[in-house]
């Protein structure tokens, strides 16, 4: 797929001079975010989604109204539907961030695949989540790079894990099951893949990859994607770390996920939630000897605490992640679950012209 030009030839390159001259600085958590709104259900519906289904929306020959036998679903905590009825709150976050110092800034689309969409019966949005989130991160981006164009802003398209792992059963009475396969992953990275695109995003990040399959789903659809379109965007990779045994939950270490997910020849790979930054180094480290993409790297603030929470202050991410600065090991810094625009700031200050990563020059295959 590195044969075919970029969609954006201006943005990608902007991107790649960014990565050589300085360390980018990722955005931190959406959830963490919204939750300070203590959204309730009618938040998340609003207007059109006030019955708790899509009123723009009806299977074929069906009108709703009064009476029309049409069950709501309940839709609070699918933040991603915050795009649609609370767009001034998503937009507002990510110019939070931004002022923070993020360069790069991930879309509210983490479950907009139609495999979790599915839990609130609004499968059909797959599309319009996808771009119009996209739309909403990038004119935040244009708004920032309205106010100083010495600092370009990028969008990154977020693709989720879903919920369903393809290479593992959910039934330890029937390990040969499956809850989803490859295909129905692929059709629904497809889907959300094109929305991204046409809602204006810089790159594509599969990200919080658990199960390889999944993100290989998701890859193998990116490509079709860029293919059908005749033209790419820079595609990153995150994967998750998800216990102390230092794999993910298909059972890879960092260095497997890398070498089974190179020959997709990704702009960036990563580690992403689960742990907090001092738990994620040594894999991060792993990552950074073998891989000959940028090295990304957007830990929790912390392991959860009792409640679920997350304990490590700004200060304390900082400290850690710019000691992987000055290491060498990282090209692109943030924050995942429980971080905020405080921590992003003070990640921003710990990075700041400290020299990135400098990819290493492996043997090429002929
Ligand atoms: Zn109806
Ligand atoms: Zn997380």
């Amino acid at each position: 797929m590195d044969t075919l030009p970029w969609i954006n030839p201006a943005r990608a390159t902007a991107l790649l001079d960014a990565l050589e001259s300085r360390i980018l600085v990722l955005d931190g958590a959406m959830g963490t975010m919204i939750q300070q709104h203590e959204l309730v259900e009618a938040d998340y519906r609003g207007e059109r989604f006030a019955q708790g289904h899509d009123a723009l929306f009806a299977a074929e020959g069906h009108v709703h109204g009064a009476g029309c036998g049409c069950e709501g679903h309940d839709q609070r905590g699918n933040n991603d539907l915050l795009t649609l009825t609370r767009p001034d709150i998503i937009r507002d976050i990510h110019a939070q961030y931004l002022v923070a110092g993020a360069d790069l800034i991930e879309t509210n689309t983490f479950n907009s695949t139609s495999v979790s969409l599915a839990d609130y019966r609004l499968q059909h949005l797959v599309r319009e989540l996808n771009r119009e989130g996209a739309r909403l991160a990038r004119a935040a981006c244009d708004d920032a790079e309205a106010a100083d164009p010495s600092k370009p802003r990028f969008v990154v398209g977020v693709l989720g894990p879903t919920s369903r792992t393809a290479s593992l059963s959910p039934d330890v009475n029937r390990p040969g099951f499956r809850a989803i396969t490859f295909d129905e992953l692929r059709d629904a990275y497809r889907e959300a893949t094109e929305g991204l695109i046409e809602g204006g995003a810089d790159v594509v990040m599969v990200e919080t990859v658990f199960d390889t399959l999944n993100a290989k789903a998701a890859l193998f659809a990116i490509e079709e994607t860029f293919e059908a379109h005749g033209a790419r965007l820079p595609v990153m990779i995150s994967g998750t770390i998800t216990d102390a045994s230092g794999r993910t939950l298909s059972g890879q270490t960092a260095e497997a996920f890398w070498y089974s997910l190179r020959h997709v020849d990704p702009l960036a790979i990563g580690l992403n939630c689960a742990l907090g930054a001092k738990e994620l180094r040594q894999h991060v480290d792993a990552l950074a000897q073998v891989a000959d993409a940028y090295i990304t790297t957007h830990p929790n603030a912390g392991l959860p605490n009792a409640f679920g929470g997350y304990d490590e202050t700004p200060e304390d991410m900082a400290v850690v992640l710019g000691e992987f600065a000055r290491s060498g090991l990282v090209n692109v810094v943030g924050g995942c679950c429980g971080t905020t625009p405080a921590h992003i700031q003070a990640i921003a200050v710990a990075v700041a012209g400290v020299t990135p990563r400098s990819r290493p020059a492996l043997e090429q295959a002929a």
